[in-house]
């Protein structure tokens, strides 16, 4: 996951003519790498005067372009909007980090106060009359102007995306608009925190309970009940999914699955004051109300206008080509399971809180293979040189710990320069904050506190890595399971990708979402290479590389289990999409829950990955709704790209993997996506490729 693009990083327009006031968040920020952003003078009292002078000072930049006398230009116009705002991105790169990494009730108040401020700051820059006018003018006479390829993008986007903003409704119709986006912004922040809060709840287990669950699971859930004082011999899990799908899978007693599973699916569903469910229906009226007034059919037709596949019936159409495989399989599955329940005493259906359990069974006799035996070869410090290994082989990127030399907001932050090793330039610094704790938001994501721009002269990429691993007790090892280390992989990607960006205009340098997932999806696929896991797959106490004969039961296990993985994050998507294809918005989200999921059929022995009570994607911005299918839409791309390497010299081909990031890579978004997609591959994506990869029947017939 990637957080919504800024609205850019920039530099002043002209020099400001109000003094700055002595705030460190208003200040440039210095130190070695360009300037890195100072984190050990930040305090939560100095954002609202940092917030208020920032926005001001934006509004001026704007207020200049927008009232300057001479004719519009792409000199006068275009460009100094994309170096206007730059304090306040420098402000609000740091405020995103309070409030997803650092989150207390003084920020989360910060955050329901500033949030809608924040909105109406950015409308009053969209819906200003004189400022569209000169776009529009521009945008018309596009052809006559001299500009280069890139350029003649850049404005066709701009101007696209103020007309899709509101820019031609009515100055009534402005005010009602800009009222909407703000109500949302505090919806949003309000879901936030009850999540949060649900989240640092925990659920209680004997020792008794906790038979069969991994030793370092043990011993991280005796640690959090000693942090919260219960009593000695108790287990606390966490209602976190690093927490919770361990005690899934391996927990011998069926009780404690039921209530850690209850616990983490009923996250913002408890009628008490964390529900979010008001919060919700609330949202998705506002958007459907938003999107009529936009001139849209719904919320999903709003959003899809700036991605890949364009509206939503391509995205459905996508999703309903791999819904029936992924079910069809997800019935395999439970037939497997039927006899080793049968076995433990379970008469009756298996439940959503044995799927796992019994799922690592069938693994086990299938394969011979499990969970706890990978783990001891999975120790984060050893992924982590393993995935920067990864990115030297492929794109001569090199990695440098330099923890301690550049502030960080956490101790437990830990550094890297990061380099090119062609020339020796210094392109990056990495930040990786990688443990679960109170005030952290769930999931795993990637930023940038700066991006890469030609045009403002910022060369030196800050990207940061954000995960939720269980912090083992003192001296103890981090040992992570395949899915953890996947994610690890997947957020290391978007990594690469922002660390590889080379473009002159900020507006370029992002990518549309359901693009933005593919660079992370490629990269999860070197995780399980023989080259990857020789090196860096070591035993944490024999330091022994993983056996061959494991390597090979993973190799041969890798499309096992794809029926559950694909109906639990397809059922959440295609909810996602039926819920933001609804004109009226009015919902109550547990009816529409349970009622699309009837009409898709989903397995009753399965849950959505997200149930809307607690889909942060959806609830805490706009950025992923409608959205969610853009995994899958990546994914399309994602395994044709690996294909290709498997067509090539395999994994570490040299060739395709600069074509990979001349093509895709570097461009950002200064090339169409398709068009970017093309060069690389010769060809559009094949569908096939994903269908195979899952292990799904393949139809016959052409690429997509
Ligand atoms: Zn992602």
């Amino acid at each position: 996951m990637v957080p919504p693009p800024m609205t850019a990083t920039k530099g002043p327009v002209e020099p400001a003519q109000v003094p700055v006031p002595d705030n460190i968040l208003l200040q440039e920020w210095t130190g070695p790498y360009e300037g890195v952003p100072p984190w050990d003078q930040v305090r939560p009292d100095q954002f609202p005067q940092a917030f208020q002078f920032a926005i001001d000072e934006q509004s001026r930049e704007y207020q200049a372009i927008a009232n300057n006398p001479e004719a519009p230009t792409f000199a006068n116009t275009i460009e100094p909007m994309e170096r206007a705002g730059q304090r306040l991105d420098r402000v609000q790169a740091i405020f995103g980090v309070m409030t997803s990494n650092l989150s207390t009730p003084e920020i989360q108040e910060l955050d329901k106060e500033w949030s809608p401020r924040l909105t109406a700051a950015r409308d009053d820059i969209v819906l200003n009359p004189q400022l569209f006018a000169r776009i529009e003018t521009l945008y018309n006479n596009r052809s006559g102007l001299g500009l280069t390829s890139v350029q003649d993008r850049l404005l066709t986007r701009t101007f696209e995306y103020f007309v899709r903003q509101g820019a031609r409704l009515t100055p009534e119709q402005k005010t009602q608009l800009s009222a909407m986006n703000q109500q949302l912004s505090s919806l949003f922040s309000e879901f936030n925190s009850r999540l949060l809060a649900d989240e640092g709840t925990f659920t209680q287990a004997s020792a008794a309970e906790m038979r069969g669950v991994p030793q370092d699971v043990r011993d991280a859930a005796a640690a959090a009940a000693r942090d919260r004082n219960l009593p000695a011999g108790t287990f606390a899990i966490r209602n976190t999914r690093s927490a919770v799908e361990p005690v899934l899978t391996f927990a011998d007693s069926r009780p404690l699955r039921e209530r850690v599973w209850r616990a983490f699916v009923n996250r913002g569903d408890n009628a008490n004051q964390n529900d979010t469910n008001q919060i919700i229906s609330q949202i998705v009226k506002l958007r459907a109300d938003r999107a009529r007034l936009l001139g849209y059919p719904s919320h999903a037709h709003w959003r899809m206008q700036d991605t890949m596949a364009g509206d939503p019936e391509r995205a459905m159409e996508l999703m309903m080509g791999v819904w029936p495989a992924a079910v069809g399989r997800v019935r395999e599955e439970v037939r497997d399971m039927q006899p080793l329940a049968r076995r433990d005493g379970i008469r009756g259906a298996i439940e959503p809180w044995d799927y796992r359990y019994y799922m690592e069974k069938v693994r086990k006799a299938r394969f011979d293979l499990s969970e706890d035996e990978i783990k001891p070869y999975f120790e984060l410090s050893n992924l982590v040189e393993g995935m920067f290994w990864t990115a030297g082989q492929l794109f001569d990127m090199q990695f440098k710990e330099n923890t301690g030399q550049v502030p960080v907001f956490h101790p437990d932050v830990r550094t890297w320069e990061v380099s090119d090793g062609r020339t020796g330039r210094t392109i990056g610094v990495f930040y990786l904050d990688t443990y679960a704790r109170e005030g952290k938001r769930s999931g795993a994501w990637m930023t940038t506190y700066r991006s890469r721009s030609r045009l403002l002269g910022d060369d030196i990429v800050l990207a940061s890595n954000n995960n939720n691993f269980t912090k083992p007790s003192a001296g103890q090892p981090v040992l992570i399971s395949l899915d953890d280390a996947q994610t690890l992989f997947h957020e290391f990607g978007h990594a690469v990708h922002f660390l590889l960006v080379d473009v002159t205009y900020p507006s370029l340098g992002g990518a549309q979402r359901d693009f933005v997932e593919y660079p992370s999806q490629v990269m999860e696929n070197w995780l399980l290479t023989r080259e990857v896991l020789d090196r860096f797959a070591r035993h944490h106490q024999t330091g022994q590389p993983m056996p061959r004969a494991l390597v090979d039961k993973i190799k041969r296990a890798e499309t096992f289990n794809q029926g559950f993985a694909t109906v639990e994050y397809l059922s959440s998507a295609l909810v996602d999409m039926k819920l933001h294809l609804d004109p009226t918005g009015v919902v109550d989200p547990d009816e529409f829950e349970r009622r699309t999921l009837a009409e898709i059929g989903m397995p009753r022995e399965m849950v959505m990955r997200h149930r809307l009570p607690q889909f942060g994607h959806l609830f805490s911005s706009d950025s992923y709704s409608a959205g969610y299918y853009s995994y899958l839409w990546s994914e399309v791309m994602d395994a044709d790209t690996w294909a290709a390497f498997e067509e090539a010299g395999g994994p570490f081909d040299r060739t395709v993997a600069d074509r990979f990031r001349t093509y895709i890579l570097a461009t950002g978004n200064e090339t169409d996506r398709a068009e970017a997609y093309r060069a690389f591959r010769g060809r559009d994506p094949d569908v096939r490729a994903l269908m195979t990869r899952r292990g799904f029947p393949v139809a016959p017939g052409g690429a997509r």
